[in-house]
């Protein structure tokens, strides 16, 4: 590999999803760009490795892959570059309950999810089929427009949760009339009368990300969750496995002509003043030591913490931008990961027949009891004990994509919700003597619904928080969402007040991290922080007819092309 030059119009320290997003938009739009990637293969939040038996793939970050649903994926054609998404099933997600009943979720056929509640809960389904049917379409269009462009408010004014709750009673009334004094456990337990339903709907939230303990938004998700569900699911995965997201990314960049570096961890940011011109590598870098300037911008892949604290460096950081940095949560979404290879498919025996093939699930949650114990959990650093799984199982990866495990070979994963920080048992370093205990305790808990499954079980590998954060410097804490996604940092509350993301306080520094919208693999921040690029250096042109599709379109169009037609009113 030839070296970097010494200056190129464009830096992005970082090649992850997002960075390498950015990169390739201002490549595109004529700017010369180069990618610095800490790591030999880029994007670490979206990494798959042989870490267990030859041949099977692990997914450790991204499972629920989801960038079909964003402009970035007819943008930049990554069909084109070998990105191909699939599913196992129409049923996307369930949750099983110990007497062998589930609730199941169906992922384009809203028609169904109602009809199968309806066996359960008549009001319940009727409560689903209302809100789907009036906000459904709603819903698509101002998400759509709030995860691809900058934000403009705070986290007051972001989700306007109190005229959204005021707009649901009219629809539904059992909401009360005090909604806007509960939290998200609080509503399903004041709408849903199906106890199942709605422990299920709520582990779904969690999920996504939204604490049900939280007010606010995190008040309505129980009831909007579900619909966005059934309207963009999430139970894809990549043939090839995550990993195929990044490779689809680098090689777009490359064919238009773009240099990304791997094994170049960033070091420093080259400050004048308050304005950032370049990056020093590291001494341990492929290329160490090397200055590369950027002459119009540099872009950080890095979450909040590491790009202020440790490329500016935080003696040079105003007292304000400190003290915003300081305040940066990395912890509010922590998973421990259990990994497994089966020697047979997935069976739920005793359970309805679609689990078999149904991509995900969570489970260890039986009633509202267990998600508040959850929240005890998370608010005191304790160790759930059972464990609780409600930041998703995955047991679609080779069931819609062979290649990911040898044959005769299956894989499943848990991510399990827990703290980092571990003060009970004397600090986060204890992860290393607990991970596979309480990999244990997960496994004992997944044989009380599934005897059956954990009886095909072979090999098992076990991620700790710790283990993600050592992995990946730029993931504070084992932050799943490059930081909190709690209503208190909506908008423009991210990375911090007054930040201005993804522009920064210094001058041609730009973030694709820690900003809005939160993490994900719809590579949002990539784009919301290439169109602000692009707008500060006047290289977004009209004519640039390849930078034209918004929103989910071409996911719709993918849907179609696989001839399914999504349920857009419940009958
Ligand atoms: C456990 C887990 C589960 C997740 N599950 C899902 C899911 O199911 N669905 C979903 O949509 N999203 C999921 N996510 C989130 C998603 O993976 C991330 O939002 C996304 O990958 C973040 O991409 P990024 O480019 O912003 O950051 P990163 O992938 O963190 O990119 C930053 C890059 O910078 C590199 N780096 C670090 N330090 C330096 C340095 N000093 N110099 C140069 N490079 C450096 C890192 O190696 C990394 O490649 C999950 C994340 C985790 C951790």
């Amino acid at each position: 590999m030839a070296g970097p030059e010494r200056e190129y119009d464009v830096v992005v320290v970082g090649g992850g999803i997002n960075g390498l997003t950015t990169a390739i938009y201002l490549q595109r739009s004529g700017l010369q760009v180069a990618c610095f990637e800490r790591k030999l293969e880029a994007g670490s939040g979206c990494c798959t490795e042989e870490v267990m038996q030859p041949g099977v793939k692990v997914n450790l970050c991204a499972c629920n892959m989801v960038t079909l649903w964003s402009p970035p994926y007819g943008d930049l054609q990554l069909e084109k570059f070998g990105l191909e998404m699939l599913t196992s099933s129409e049923w996307g997600m369930f949750h099983p309950f110990k007497d062998r009943t589930a609730v199941m979720f169906n992922s384009f056929h809203a028609q169904k999810t109602y009809e199968h509640f309806k066996s359960r809960n008549v009001h319940d389904a009727e409560l689903f089929k209302t809100a789907f049917n009036v906000m459904g379409p709603m819903l698509g269009d101002s998400l759509m427009s709030s995860m691809f462009s900058q934000a403009t408010n705070g986290p007051d004014e972001v989700v306007a949760a109190d005229g959204l709750g005021s707009m649901l009673r009219m629809l539904i009334p059992e909401i009360p009339e005090n909604v806007h004094e509960l939290n998200g456990i609080e509503l399903a337990e004041a709408v849903y009368h199906d106890e199942k339903i709605r422990t299920a709907i709520l582990g779904n939230c969690i999920m996504a990300g939204s604490h049900p303990w939280d007010g606010g938004m995190a008040t309505l998700m129980p009831i909007i969750f579900p619909i966005m569900q059934a309207l963009q699911s999430v139970t894809w995965t990549c043939r090839g496995g995550s990993h195929a997201l990044v490779h689809a990314l680098a090689s777009c960049f490359a064919y238009h002509g773009g240099r990304l570096f791997t094994g170049c961890p960033v070091d420093k940011m080259i400050l004048e003043g308050d304005e950032v011109k370049g990056v020093v590598l590291s001494k341990d870098a492929v290329f160490g030591e090397a200055e590369v300037k950027a002459r119009r911008a540099v872009v950080s892949n890095l979450s909040c913490h590491p790009t202020f604290r440790d490329l500016i460096g935080e003696e040079k950081l105003p007292g304000w931008v400190k003290e915003g940095v300081d305040a940066y949560k990395n912890d509010e979404t922590v998973l421990f990961t259990n990994y497994w290879v089966l020697d047979q498919p997935p069976r739920w025996e005793g359970y309805p027949e679609e689990l078999n093939e149904a991509y995900g699930f969570n489970f260890g949650m039986e009633s509202t009891e267990d998600i508040r114990r959850l929240a005890h959990c998370l608010e005191n650093d304790e160790l759930p004990d059972p464990p609780i799984v409600a930041g998703l199982s995955v047991q679609g990866f080779a069931l819609a994509d062979p290649s990911q495990a040898p044959k005769g070979r299956y894989t499943m994963m848990a991510w399990s919700n827990v703290p980092y920080k571990l003060p009970q048992h004397g600090g986060a370093e204890k992860w290393d003597e607990i991970r596979e205990s309480y990999g244990d305790k997960v496994d004992a808990l997944l044989r009380e619904y599934n005897p059956g499954i954990m009886d095909t079980v072979v090999d098992r590998y076990c991620n700790s928080p710790l283990d993600y954060y050592r992995k990946n410097p730029s993931q504070v804490m084992g932050s799943t969402t490059s930081g909190p996604t709690s209503l208190k940092w909506y908008g423009t509350a991210r990375p911090f007040p007054g930040c201005g993301a993804p522009r920064t306080p210094f001058g041609n520094l730009y973030l694709s991290n820690s900003i809005w919208p939160f993490g994900t693999t719809n590579l949002g921040a990539g784009y919301v922080a290439a169109s602000i690029v692009a707008e500060d250096l006047g290289v977004r042109k009209d004519q640039q007819d390849w930078w034209n599709h918004d929103g989910i379109a071409a996911g719709q169009e993918l849907l179609k092309r696989r001839g399914i037609e999504l349920d857009l009113n419940i009958t």
